[in-house]
């Protein structure tokens, strides 16, 4: 899946890395456990296998989160204010 279309119609590129719309998930289990790497790109291995990608739309801020444990399938979730 080299592209994907957010809800609101834009087109998100997933090749393009690094992207200021791409982020990565670690759960702060994970971000402790990196404490016991004694090699930096071991850190970044970690990083690198044990997260959920998520991009941000930049048209609508929409996030679109890949989960692990969804297979990788994409979620989508809208912001909401708190109003
Ligand atoms: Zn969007």
């Amino acid at each position: 899946m080299a592209k994907i279309a957010c809800k609101c119609g834009h087109i998100i590129n997933l090749i393009i890395h690094p992207s200021p719309d791409e982020f990565k998930i670690i759960s702060s289990e994970t971000m402790d456990s990196l404490h016991e790497q004694s090699v930096l790109e071991n850190v970044f291995d970690v990083i690198r296998l044990e997260n959920d990608d998520m991009y941000k739309c930049p048209a609508c801020s929409r996030l679109i989160i890949f989960w692990k444990q969804n297979n990788n399938l994409p979620s989508l979730y809208k912001p909401e204010s708190f109003d």
